[in-house]
């Protein structure tokens, strides 16, 4: 069955190839599976940088607006001071203007007018603390500063309301250029603090407003003793003095160690910082827990193909399996075929070809030998005085001598083409292809020489051995059937034991057919 063997060589590669092709399968997975992580894990910081800058740019907006305000009162009120004073009927319509204004903005907390020694001079609300506001480091500010512009100062608990206010203040000067006092605007810390929770930042995410200098105006979540202090240090003012006014970027904290996405702004004609954060880790929690059932999903196509191949393999191994058996048991069969065969065509005594197969041969020959137009050749011989060989040796000593006398026929037989066959009892039959009559009689001679030099005993003939005679017929054959060479052959064979036995007799087609 060679088409098995066929398969099983192309059926290993299969295997391989197999594995091969889930291990590429796998290795692809895993790959686009990692590249779609790393793309949604930068799609993820990509969005949310833009996110932090839009807030940063809405907190910073909400922070201009607030100081806006407060400067265009202050600039209002100190021109008013300068001009009409803060006594009397003047100091009644600065009030009532503040009263105004304290009443329209929910940022602005107060609004003051200090006199050079400290003194309160008008307010709004009107306030019952203390009246002297000189030790204010603001108040020191302006004491010691000439410029005009607005000065946004540390955040300091109200002496008046008692909650956290951001001063912005200006200096009133005197006509001759000397210190008058100042006007002061007091924003509410808790109003930017209300506006800053409104921001999603997650529980790990910062707000905060600072000065220029890192002095700390908020932060959220909102812990007032930090308020005031210095975060020059920090992430965002270094981050500041180094990129300029707005910038974004990932950045570890120094005061909790904490790495987040920070964008920062910085405040458009005032002295201050604005910035949000998140913190990397919860930008990418979303990310990492679909990279958890995602990779979980991988794992088990993985597994589930690892599984499939498995199988698979498995199962061309047990189809090889009963390939190969099927295949040893058409060997076996083949094997069993053949041995009938011979067993059909062959003697069982001498291991010749038997009478069946040659008259087949003879007949296939003959034909062969009439289309090629080529000579064929026919020995038939028979052992001399054989019926007293029996008689004196025995039945088992004449087959024993039968098959020494085949052995020596088969010898005489030597060429590919030749078949020596028994014929029947002591009888044996030569065919011989592509032989002319000479190398027929060349053949039988030899065949007679070698069984006399086997000199087998035989007291009861005249040579005192076993000896065989020989009829042999050759030529191109002609129309004639198998039967007819045979009969020719014998004919032959009864001159040869009628002229005294031992002897090869041996003539021509044309005229041993008579
Ligand atoms: P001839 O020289 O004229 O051939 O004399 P012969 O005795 O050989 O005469 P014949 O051919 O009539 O004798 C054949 C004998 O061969 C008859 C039989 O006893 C014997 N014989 C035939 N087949 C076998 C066999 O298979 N084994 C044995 N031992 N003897 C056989
Ligand atoms: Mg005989
Ligand atoms: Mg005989």
């Amino acid at each position: 069955m060679p088409h098995l063997h066929r398969l099983t060589q192309i059926r290993r590669p299969l295997i391989a190839r197999s594995i091969a092709l889930l291990t590429a399968f796998c290795v692809m997975l895993v790959g686009i599976h990692g590249w779609s992580l790393w793309a949604a894990h930068q799609g993820q910081l990509a969005e949310t940088t833009a996110s932090t800058a839009n807030m940063a740019r809405a907190l910073a907006a909400q922070a201009e607006t607030s100081f806006k305000i407060a400067d265009a009162i202050l600039g209002e009120t100190v021109e008013r001071v300068e001009h009409d004073g803060a006594q009397g009927t003047a100091g009644q319509r600065l009030h009532e203007r503040f009263m105004s204004f304290a009443g329209h903005s929910t940022e602005v907390q107060g609004l003051f007018v200090f006199g050079a020694d400290g003194s309160r001079l008008v307010s709004a609300p009107i306030s019952t603390a203390r009246d002297n506001n000189a030790d204010r480091d603001y108040f020191k500010y302006h004491q010691t500063h000439a410029d005009r512009g607005s000065h946004v100062g540390k955040p300091v608990r109200s002496r008046s309301t008692g909650v956290m206010v951001i001063p912005v203040s200006r200096r009133i000067d005197r006509p001759d250029g000397s210190f008058g006092g100042i006007a002061l605007v007091t924003l509410d810390l808790g109003y930017f603090g209300r506006f800053y929770d409104r921001f999603d930042v997650g529980s790990e995410g910062t707000i905060l407003l600072a000065l220029d200098d890192g002095t700390l105006i908020y932060r959220r979540p909102f812990n007032e003793s930090m308020v005031g202090t210095s975060i020059a240090q920090g992430p965002v003012i270094q981050m500041m003095r180094k990129s300029g006014p707005v910038g974004t970027a990932m950045l570890r904290a120094r005061i909790d160690g904490i790495e987040r996405l920070y964008s920062y702004r910085h405040l458009e004609g005032y002295p201050l910082v604005v910035a949000s954060a998140q913190s990397k880790e919860e930008i990418l929690a979303h990310w990492w827990s679909s990279v958890l059932k995602m990779s979980g999903v991988v794992l088990g196509a993985i597994l589930l193909l690892g599984w499939g191949g498995v199988r698979m393999i498995r199962q061309i191994r047990v189809r090889e399996q009963l390939e190969a058996e099927l295949r040893r048991a058409g060997d076996t069969l083949e094997q069993q075929n053949q041995a009938l065969k011979t067993l059909a065509e062959s003697d069982g005594l001498t291991g010749l070809a038997n009478r069946r197969l040659f008259e087949e041969a003879l007949a296939g020959e003959l034909a062969r030998a009439r289309r090629a137009g080529t000579s064929f050749a026919l020995i038939l011989c028979d052992v001399d005085f054989f019926k007293k060989y029996n008689d004196r040796y025995g039945h088992v000593g004449g087959d024993d001598c039968l098959r020494r006398v085949a052995a020596a026929i088969a010898a005489g037989a030597r060429r590919p083409g030749d078949l020596a066959a028994r014929y029947g009892g002591e009888e044996f039959a030569v065919l011989l292809p592509d032989t002319t009559l000479e190398g027929a009689r060349t053949v039988a001679e030899a065949i007679r020489t070698t069984i006399a030099g086997l000199a087998i005993e035989h007291a009861d003939s005249p040579a005192g051995r076993v000896g065989m005679s020989l009829g042999v017929v050759a030529g191109t054959p002609g129309a004639e059937a198998g039967s007819a060479w045979i009969e020719a052959a014998d004919r032959l064979l009864y001159e040869a034991k009628s002229g005294g036995r031992d002897q090869v007799v041996a003539k021509p087609v044309s005229l041993a057919i008579a």
